[in-house]
């Protein structure tokens, strides 16, 4: 797998480079690497180049990579639409959730989560373009959502995440982005505080960067395109 250990490279370099444009040190943002829809192959090889962040949407072959990845040292986010009949086991087997936009969910997860293996990490995903039918919570709802989630006993809230519609200009990828920090901004000023905001895929990192990203998902910039 030489096309994954060298893209991985490659994409350190230019996160490294967007995070100093930004003013920023390399190790101020994350790299998760999204491999929904890849062989488990290009896991390993991505394993073995240092990789530990993995992000996978759907429950099922998450579980599977979880399963044969037992005995190496990665960190499982779930980035997917989550139904509330598989909060179990993703509460059983993931590290993160970046997708909760609702309490239900959030409650269950809690309620589900084994006392041993710590509390669970979570983002609130934010429809930060208020589009129709989109996953995400609305805005104006997000201060009594994370005020909620902060009383899960089983949780620990690490910030916001969002997916916002595509947009091919440099200066208009960044409005999402800057949205999504001032939200935060806003819930600290309220009490509440984060240190991760979810933020970047591979057509806009950069502007994701600038904007105060910590945690980019990138699939096929790492991976190649998915089946
Ligand atoms: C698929 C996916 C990504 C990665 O997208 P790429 O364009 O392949 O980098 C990131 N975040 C979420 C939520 C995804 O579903």
């Amino acid at each position: 797998m030489i096309g994954v250990t060298e893209n991985l490279r490659d994409i350190r370099d230019l996160l490294a480079f967007s995070a100093a444009e930004a003013e920023r040190t390399p190790d101020a943002v994350k790299l998760l690497a999204v491999s929904k829809k890849q062989p488990i192959e290009k896991i390993f090889a991505a394993i073995d180049a240092g990789q530990q962040d993995f992000g996978e949407n759907f429950v099922q072959e998450g579980l599977a990579k979880i399963d044969q990845t037992r005995d190496k040292d990665v960190v499982w986010h779930f980035i997917g639409h989550l139904q509330n009949n598989k909060t179990r086991v993703v509460a059983e087997n993931f590290d993160w959730v970046h997708t909760i936009d609702r309490l239900k969910t959030a409650r269950r997860l809690s309620q589900q989560r084994p006392e041993s293996l710590g509390p669970l990490n979570i983002c609130l995903q934010i429809n930060v373009d208020d589009e129709d039918g989109k996953s995400g919570v609305v805005i104006d709802a997000l201060p009594e959502l994370a005020a909620a989630c902060v009383d899960l006993p089983n949780l620990v809230l690490r910030g916001l995440m969002c997916l916002p519609a595509v947009r091919t200009e440099f200066s208009e990828q960044r409005k999402p982005f800057s949205k999504l920090r001032e939200l935060a901004q806003d819930l600290r000023a309220g009490g509440i505080d984060t240190d991760t905001l979810s933020m970047g895929m591979t057509a806009d990192y950069r502007a994701a960067i600038i904007e105060g990203a910590t945690i980019v998902r990138i699939g096929t910039a790492l991976f190649g395109r998915r089946d």
